[in-house]
């Protein structure tokens, strides 16, 4: 396994590889759920390129870079039993050299649900995809269905800009009792890890509801926020019940919906989503 810092590397590199190239870009501090993506990667490409990059750019002035969880050594060791050839970990620095003002942003389907409650945040994240993009010229990239508003917007911005590789959607990996995995859940006390499940509770609501042939997306939603409320250490952000493609939030669901929300336990907000969708709908 090769570890690369810098992008001229990176680029000599990729110069030299023959075969499909399948990139899978994370922030580190690697659980089941990226290396999902990995193994995804690795059945459908000859290498496999993982990078390592806490993204200061997608992070608000309020929100925790500073206290975002590393472990680089342990990401390493995590990554080379699961057989990737090249890991790429540039620094800030490298990837925001002074004097860099340069910025990819997609309106709309960006400007909704996260984007509204943290602004300048998928300005940060279609940045840096697109640098790496641009840097490891990828044959396929892979992003994880738990960020789906994420994947949405990556997705509008490939399409926008012509960017020739495919978007490779990979399920949400959740522990037994349904909880999404996430880097965050390490700041979970106990009693919070406990709480936390209550985002899981609301999702399986919907999708009950629904399956028992409740269409209207208000109903949903309000069901959805009066269980959650019933847990103190819960605030709500959102509860959405929303167009997959576009965030646009429905009236009705008569075709496939993305039910997502984000809700802070204690000072760890975290997001989670599902899709309702029927055969035939
Ligand atoms: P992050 O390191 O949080 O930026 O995540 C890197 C990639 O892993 C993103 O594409 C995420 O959507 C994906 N990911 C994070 N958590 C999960 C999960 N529980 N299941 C599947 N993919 C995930």
């Amino acid at each position: 396994m090769k570890v690369i810092t810098t992008i001229a590397e990176m680029k000599n590199l990729r110069s030299q590889l023959a075969g499909s190239v399948g990139l899978v870009p994370t922030m580190g501090y690697l659980h089941e759920g990226h290396l999902e993506l990995v193994r995804h990667a690795r059945m459908e490409n000859l290498t496999v390129v993982v990078s390592i990059f806490v993204n200061p750019a997608q992070f608000g002035l309020q929100e925790d870079f500073a206290t975002y969880p590393r472990d680089p050594e342990r990401d390493l060791a995590l990554l080379e039993k699961e057989r990737v050839s090249v890991v790429f970990m540039p620094s800030a620095e490298e990837i925001y050299p002074q004097g860099f003002s340069s910025w990819v942003e997609v309106e709309k389907v960006a400007e909704r649900l996260e984007g509204a409650f943290r602004p300048g945040h998928f300005r940060g994240v279609t940045t840096v995809v697109a640098k790496l993009f641009n840097i490891v010229e990828p044959d396929r990239a892979y992003f994880g269905q738990k960020d789906a508003q994420q994947l949405a917007v990556i997705k509008k911005m490939v399409s926008d800009l012509n960017m020739d590789l495919e978007i490779v959607a990979v399920p949400t990996v959740r522990e037994p009792d349904g909880l999404a995995l996430s880097s965050r859940n390490t700041h979970l006390s106990p009693r919070e890890r406990q709480a936390a499940l209550v985002l899981w509770k609301a999702l399986c609501l919907a999708q009950e509801l629904w399956d028992n042939g409740e269409r209207s997306a208000e109903r949903l939603r309000q069901e959805m926020t009066s269980l959650i409320e019933s847990e103190p250490l819960a605030k709500i952000d959102y509860v959405s019940v929303a167009d997959p493609d576009t965030l646009e939030e429905l009236v009705k669901v008569d075709r496939p919906a993305l039910v997502s929300l984000a809700v802070t336990i204690g000072k760890t907000r975290l997001i989670d989503n599902i899709i309702l969708e029927a055969d035939g709908m």
